[in-house]
C-alpha cells in the first residue's frame, strides 16, 4: 500500500526522466553520468542510478533522491519541490483553502497568486471590450490564437484596483499581491495602519500581458506592454515585474521552459530580443529560442543554459563598437566557453518582423549564421577606414578585447593573424597590444566558481578513507574478506560501512545488490560508487590495505594526541604514577604506528 504522497510520487516518476529534463545525461553501464550542475567541472562526476533512484556527485559530494535534486536545482524548499513533482506525477496533494494551509510555504501562495492573476488577464483578453481590442492587435501582429493560448497572453484592464481587488476577494492579502509584484503600495497615510489596510494599486494597467514562466512552466512574473498608438507616446512602453521572491530577471530566460527540450535536441540555443520574437519563432516551428527579459545575459542565465547546450546563436543586431549591455553579456558567454554564432538580420529587423512577413525567411536566415568573431570583424571593418592610422586604431580597439577573450590558443592565433593581415600590421605588434588589453567581466566568472569551490562540504580524510574502503569491499567482497582483519570494524565511524564489513565477515560471497541492508542514502551512494569504480584487479588488494593502514594510523594518532593531553594534565597534578603509566601507553602505541 502506498502510504504518502512522497512514496506515490516516487513510484510514478523515474529519476532519469526527471533529471534529464534539467541536464544532459549520458548512459554509462547501468548508470547515467553528467557534468554536475551544482559545481564547476570539466569531467563529469555526477551520477544517477536508475536502479536505486538516487543521484550523487562525486566531485562536490551532493546527492539525494528526486526531491533533493529538484530542491537543489530549483533553489526551493522541500514543500515546493514536492509540489513541482506532484504536478509532474499527476499526484494530487490535498487541496487546501488559502487560510488553512499551514504546510504551504510563502512561495507557494505567491505562485498561486501569479496563476490566478494569469487566468484573470486571460479572461480579460477574451471578454472585456478593451481586451478584445488588445487581442485584435496581437492577431494583426501575426500571433496566432494557438500561440495566445500556449503562451497564456492576457490583458490587464485599465483600472487601478481591478486585479488587486479580485485577488483579495480570493483570500490573498494585499501585502502578498504587492510582494509578488502585481500591485504597488500607495504611500501610507499613517504608520499606524496595519499592513493589510494600506492601499495598493495595480502595477499593470491597460497592457497586453506576457506571463513569465520558470523551468517548470509555473508563472513567476509578468511583462506588460502598451499597444495603443496614443499610449506608446505617453507612458512606458514596457513594464515588468520587479525582482520578487519568485522572480529575478537576472536568472530568467523567457521561453526556456518550452524550448529546453528542443535546445538539447539541436544542441544549440537561439537568443532573441523580446517576448514576441520568441513566440513568433516557436510559431514558425523554430523552438530552440529564448529571450532575456530585458537584461544583458548574466552569468546565472549562462549557467542555466549550459545545462542544455554550449552553443549560442544570437538572433538580433548589436552594436559592436558601443559598450552595450548586450556585448557585455556576449563577452561573459565567450569567457565561459560558449560557442557563439550570430544571425545577420536584414535592415535592423527583429525576428518577429521577419517571421510575420515570411516564416521561411527566418528559417533561412538561421542557415546563414556566422561565428561571433567573423561578425565582429565584419562590423568593425565596415564604416571604418583600415588604411588610415585612426581607422586602424579604432578597429583594433574593438577587436583586441574580443580576441583576447578566446580561451583556445590556436583559435586565438588564427584571429591575431587575420587582424594583422587586414590591418597591414605585424603579428608581434598585435600580440604586444593584446597584452595591454584589460578584460572586464572575466573575474566575475571565475569569482563565482571560486566561491562555489569554497562552499564545498568539508570531508575529513578519515571519512574519505572509510568510504573508499566501503566502496572497494562492496565491489569485491571476496578480496575484502581476505585482506581485512575484522577488528577494524570497531574503528569505523560511518554506520553503513560498519554494516558492510560485518556483512562481508559473515559471508564472503555476499552480493550487495541483494542484501537486506537498509538502503539508506549513504548505502545507496556507496553501491553507486562501487558500480562506477574503474579499478584493475591487481590494484584492489593494495588499495584496501592502504585504506586500512591509514585508518589505523589516524586512529593511533588520535589516541596519542589524547594521551599527550592526559600526560600534561598528570604533570600539572604532579601525579608521577599516572605519568609513568601514560608514558608507557604512549610508547607502546607509538611503536604500533611504525609497524603499520
Ligand atoms: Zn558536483
Amino acid at each position: 500500500m502506498i502510504s504518502s504522497p512522497i512514496d506515490e510520487i516516487k513510484s510514478r516518476l523515474d529519476i532519469i526522466e526527471v533529471i534529464s529534463s534539467y541536464i544532459k545525461l549520458s548512459k554509462t553501464g547501468a548508470n547515467y553520468r553528467a557534468l554536475c550542475p551544482f559545481h564547476s567541472e570539466k569531467k563529469p562526476s555526477f551520477f544517477v542510478s536508475p536502479a536505486r533512484q538516487i543521484w550523487h556527485c562525486f566531485g562536490c559530494g551532493k546527492g539525494s533522491d528526486i526531491f533533493g535534486f529538484v530542491k537543489e536545482i530549483e533553489g526551493v524548499e522541500f514543500g515546493d519541490a514536492l509540489r513541482i513533482l506532484a504536478r509532474r506525477a499527476g499526484v494530487e496533494l490535498k487541496p487546501m483553502k488559502p487560510e488553512s494551509a499551514s504546510w504551504r510555504t510563502e512561495r507557494q501562495r505567491l505562485y498561486e497568486i501569479c496563476e490566478l492573476a494569469t487566468r484573470f488577464f486571460e479572461k480579460q483578453l477574451e471578454e472585456s471590450s478593451s481586451g478584445k481590442e488588445a487581442k485584435k492587435y496581437l492577431l494583426s501582429r501575426g500571433i496566432s490564437e494557438d500561440s495566445i493560448k500556449k503562451w497564456r497572453l492576457g490583458y490587464s484592464p485599465d483600472t487601478w484596483e481591478g486585479l488587486t481587488e479580485f485577488l483579495v476577494s480570493r483570500g490573498y492579502k494585499r501585502e502578498e499581491v504587492i510582494k509578488v509584484g502585481l500591485a504597488i503600495q500607495k504611500e501610507p497615510i499613517s504608520e499606524m495602519m496595519s499592513e493589510d489596510l494600506r492601499d495598493a494599486y495595480d502595477r499593470f494597467r491597460g497592457r497586453i500581458i506576457f506571463p513569465i514562466f520558470d523551468l517548470n512552466s509555473q508563472i513567476i512574473g509578468f511583462g506588460g506592454r502598451v499597444f495603443k498608438e496614443k499610449d506608446k507616446a505617453e507612458i512606458a512602453k514596457y513594464v515588468n515585474t520587479p525582482n520578487t521572491l519568485l522572480y529575478d530577471k537576472s536568472r530568467v530566460l523567457y521561453g526556456l521552459d518550452k524550448a529546453k527540450v528542443e535546445i538539447r535536441k539541436k544542441d544549440n540555443c537561439i537568443l532573441v530580443e523580446g517576448y514576441t520574437d520568441v513566440i513568433m519563432s516557436h510559431q514558425a516551428g523554430v523552438q530552440n529560442v529564448v529571450a532575456t527579459s530585458g537584461t544583458a545575459l548574466t552569468h546565472y542565465q549562462l549557467k542555466i543554459l549550459k545545462r542544455y547546450s554550449e552553443n549560442l546563436i544570437l538572433g538580433f543586431d548589436m552594436d559592436v563598437a558601443g559598450d552595450s549591455a548586450t556585448k557585455r553579456g556576449i563577452d561573459l558567454a565567450q569567457g565561459q566557453g560558449f560557442n557563439i554564432k550570430v544571425i545577420r538580420l536584414s535592415d535592423g529587423k527583429d525576428a518577429a518582423d521577419i517571421i510575420s512577413k515570411n516564416p521561411k525567411e527566418w528559417q533561412n536566415s538561421l542557415l546563414n549564421e556566422k561565428s561571433i568573431l567573423e561578425f565582429y570583424f565584419e562590423s568593425a571593418f565596415s564604416g571604418r577606414d583600415s588604411k588610415t592610422p585612426e581607422g586602424k586604431k579604432e578597429i583594433a580597439k574593438i577587436l583586441l578585447p574580443v580576441i583576447k577573450r578566446i580561451p583556445n590558443k590556436i583559435e586565438r592565433g588564427y584571429w591575431i593573424q587575420k587582424l594583422a593581415k587586414e590591418l597591414g600590421a605585424k603579428e608581434e605588434n598585435i600580440e604586444e597590444e593584446l597584452k595591454k588589453v584589460k578584460l572586464e567581466g572575466y573575474s566575475e566568472v571565475y569569482g563565482l566558481e571560486k566561491e562555489e569551490l569554497e562552499n564545498l562540504p568539508p570531508k575529513s580524510r578519515r571519512e574519505l578513507l572509510e568510504e573508499r574502503l566501503g566502496t572497494l569491499v562492496i565491489k569485491f567482497p571476496k578480496i575484502g574478506t581476505d585482506a581485512i582483519d575484522f577488528e577494524i570494524i570497531d574503528l569505523i565511524g560511518i554506520p553503513e560501512i560498519k554494516i558492510v564489513l560485518q556483512e562481508v565477515k559473515n559471508n564472503p560471497n555476499v552480493d550487495f545488490g541483494k542484501t537486506s541492508i537498509k538502503a539508506t542514502d549513504v548505502f545507496n551512494t556507496l553501491c553507486l560508487r562501487a558500480e562506477i569504480e574503474e579499478i584493475e584487479e591487481k590494484e584492489i588488494l593494495p588499495e584496501i590495505q592502504c585504506c586500512l593502514r591509514e585508518i589505523r594510523s589516524i586512529e593511533i594518532k588520535n589516541k596519542l594526541d589524547h594521551i599527550s593531553k592526559e600526560i600534561k594534565k598528570a604533570e600539572e597534578e604532579k601525579d608521577p604514577k599516572k605519568i609513568e603509566k601514560l608514558s608507557q601507553e604512549f610508547n607502546q602505541l607509538a611503536k604500533n604506528i611504525n609497524i603499520l
